[in-house]
């Protein structure tokens, strides 16, 4: 479903990434770890397109995206190429991002009838039935503020799946999180990858990539330092870094 090939990406004159390739094939889950700062999050937000990128291709579904300029004046071309590849690649963050004043319901029916000009009533039968997947069907009328941080974040996971999207992608989803209430958080994101949903996971939570993951990336300063099946990558690491970074986390 998403291609990344020798993406680079800088912020000014600080590159941040420095030619990463990652694939994530439809029901495969691939998760992201790495250092603070390495370039996860900006990895996932080039992927759909939050961010420009200066050099590299990234495909949807086989589409290449088209690029209009060079180097720090690159930017997608096609405004509607970019509405489709970020309405199938819905993003779950680290802060849930609910709107304050609209009900649980009304969060998760929002862009689907507002960006997506879908209809109302068949969308509320849907949110309804993602709201009671992730387990707060019967918070449906109630306002963010009302809600957990864990009850918080499965409406923003509800709100993402609503979107319909290809693939979902999650940054750090958890680690907002108290303990207690980050486990059924997990417990949805592991439903979802049983389901073959096709995603990229940004964690910090190691335990959840060895568990949910078809294939994890360790990056280092931008730069893929390891990557491989998730027993071998935790059980067997070959990289000095990739052992420090494990030790320290574990
Ligand atoms: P963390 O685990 O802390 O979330 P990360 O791996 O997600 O880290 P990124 O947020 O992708 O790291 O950041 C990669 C690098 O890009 C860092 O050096 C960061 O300081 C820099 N960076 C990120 N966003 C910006 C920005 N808007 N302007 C300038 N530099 C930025
Ligand atoms: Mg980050």
């Amino acid at each position: 479903v998403i291609e990344i090939r020798n993406l680079h990406k800088a912020y000014g004159a600080l590159e941040v990434i420095k030619g990463v390739d990652i694939t994530a094939p439809r029901g495969h889950v691939i998760s992201l770890i790495g250092s603070s700062g390495s370039g996860k999050s900006t990895i996932l937000r080039c992927a759909n397109l939050l961010e420009d990128s200066q050099q590299g291709d990234i495909l949807f579904n086989g589409e290449p995206v088209k690029w209009k300029g060079e180097g720090l004046g690159r930017h997608p071309a096609d405004a509607k190429q970019v509405l489709r590849i970020r309405t199938n690649l819905s993003m779950v963050f680290q802060q849930f991002n609910l709107w304050a004043h609209m009900t649980i319901l009304q969060n998760v029916m929002e862009a689907p009838v507002t960006v997506l000009g879908r209809d109302r009533a068949e969308v509320e039968h849907a949110a309804r039935g993602y709201l009671d997947k992730v387990g707060i069907g019967d918070k449906c009328d109630v306002y963010p503020a009302q809600l957990s941080g864990g009850q918080q974040q499965r409406a923003a996971i509800a709100r993402a799946l609503c979107m319909e999207p290809e693939a979902l992608l999650f940054d750090e989803p958890t680690s907002a999180l108290d303990p207690e209430l980050e486990q059924e958080v997990i417990r949805v994101i592991k439903d979802l990858a049983n389901e073959g949903r096709t995603m990229m996971l940004v964690t910090h939570d190691m335990s959840m990539a060895r568990d949910v993951s078809d294939h994890v990336v360790f990056l280092h300063q931008g730069l893929i330092e390891e990557e491989g099946a998730p027993d071998a990558l935790f059980g067997a690491p070959e990289s000095e870094r990739l052992r420090g970074f494990l030790s320290s986390t574990m």
